[in-house]
């Protein structure tokens, strides 16, 4: 089977390898289809603070069971499936408190590889964060399960609702799904701040109500003025650069909450405006991963279809073209590429 490997930062590979048996309470699952995510081109890019290379690449993915191993019952070959790239011991300290998305292990068994033809998933998986997809919920749409559930993660971290001012960092998939997502969750007023005019113009038919290219806008007076002058009750950070995660700060009113989703190059540190951290109380806090409660709400989503996260994808191509479908993203051509292998 053909899978693409990241070697290095830098340095990705289309390798033959073989394919893999399914171990104990394991499952081989063939990829139906695979969606490119901008973590995966951070990772190309600039490395991952969490994941070790050389590591087969792609982690959003739909697909059908090829076989399974011992102790694992009731998913016949065929049966389409769709799952996460991890899931949390259960045990460490982190598990205990119910912070699973911090679990000591979470890296430990990943399926990870979804830019290839065949995709192994390990039994913490299978036995926590992994779905049958049913009929009517097309490959396209339960691949965004991992993204989905980061998100879901995201706004539980998040005062929304009621008529809350609400402004977004970033025009990428994630900032727009999220536009989405808060819009459902009954956020009040939205602003998208971004550097592509046709993403903001996709961010507004998603629900946002003001949208601010920054080459040539003015963030700050553009969310001012949705928020009677004072700032954006909570501001969400989803590009994942320091010199972002700064703006961001600026933007919040007094007593406000800034959400730091875009996780940035490791190393990389912030300035901070400590008088506006202090006298205006802000709360400031990252968000990072998922939890199998998150990953079974975002589920329901999607299963329930009241996201059209569909409109994210913008192109499709072959398992070769992902060199060049990760080109178009850093060129900002394309939102999310479906791979078919
Ligand atoms: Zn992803
Ligand atoms: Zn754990």
């Amino acid at each position: 089977m053909r899978v693409w490997q990241l070697v290095r930062p830098g340095e990705l590979r289309l390798e033959t390898v073989d394919v893999p048996e399914p171990g104990d309470g394991e499952v081989l699952a063939r990829v139906s289809l695979a969606l490119t995510c901008g973590t995966d081109l951070k990772t190309l890019d600039r490395g991952h603070a969490r994941l070790k290379v050389p590591s087969p690449l792609g982690h959003e993915w739909a697909g059908s069971v090829a076989a399974v191993g011992p102790g694992v019952h009731g998913l016949a070959p065929g049966t389409r499936i769709v799952c996460t790239p991890t899931a949390p011991c259960g045990d460490c300290a982190y598990c205990l408190r119910g912070a699973e998305n911090l679990c000591l292990h979470l890296f430990e068994h990943t399926a990870l590889g979804a830019y290839g033809e065949y995709i192994l998933v390990p039994r913490q998986i299978v036995n926590r964060n992994a779905f049958r997809i049913p009929e009517g919920v097309s490959d396209v749409r339960a691949a965004f399960l991992e993204p989905l559930a980061c998100l879901v993660h995201g706004a539980n971290l998040l005062n929304l609702g009621g008529d809350r001012t609400l402004a977004f960092l970033g025009d990428g998939p994630m900032a727009l799904a999220f536009v989405m997502l808060a819009r459902l969750c009954g956020a009040g007023r939205i602003a998208v701040i971004g550097l592509n005019r046709g993403r903001l113009e996709t961010a507004r038919l998603l629900g946002a109500d003001v949208t601010v290219d920054a080459n040539e806008g003015d963030p700050l007076g553009a969310v001012k003025e949705m928020s009677d002058g004072l700032g954006a009750d909570s501001v969400v950070e989803c590009v994942g650069r320091p010199e972002v995660w700064e703006s961001a700060v600026s933007l919040v009113r007094r007593g406000g909450e800034v959400l730091f989703f875009g996780g940035c190059e490791r190393g990389t540190m912030v300035n901070l405006d400590t008088e506006r951290v202090h006298y205006d109380e802000l709360t400031l806090k990252g968000g990072f991963h998922y939890t199998p409660d998150t990953v079974r709400r975002a589920w329901e989503l999607i299963c329930a279809g009241n996201l059209t996260l569909e409109t994210l994808v913008t192109h499709e191509m072959s398992l070769g073209g992902l060199p060049e479908a990760f080109d178009r993203m850093r060129r900002r051509e394309a939102l999310k590429v479906a791979i078919i292998p």
